[in-house]
């Protein structure tokens, strides 16, 4: 058994969602799932869920600091 050549089964934590997930796509350093960037696409600018998923998004760009 070579399981050093096997990728992990887990997958990684959408920051969307906060499930892990096997499929996605990473942005910058952090994961969004393939669930939640099709949906973020399929949402309307004037939807609430917009809002949510651009405010999700901005953490990424700009991670939080703690002093
Ligand atoms: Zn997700």
């Amino acid at each position: 058994m070579n399981s050093e050549d096997v990728k992990k089964p887990a997958g990684e934590t959408c920051i969307i969602c906060d499930t892990e997930k096997a499929k996605g796509i990473h942005l910058y350093t952090s994961f969004v799932c393939t669930d939640c960037e099709t949906d973020m696409i399929q949402t309307e600018t004037e939807d609430p869920k917009y809002a949510y998923y651009v405010d999700k998004l901005r953490r990424v760009k700009t991670p939080p600091l703690y002093s």
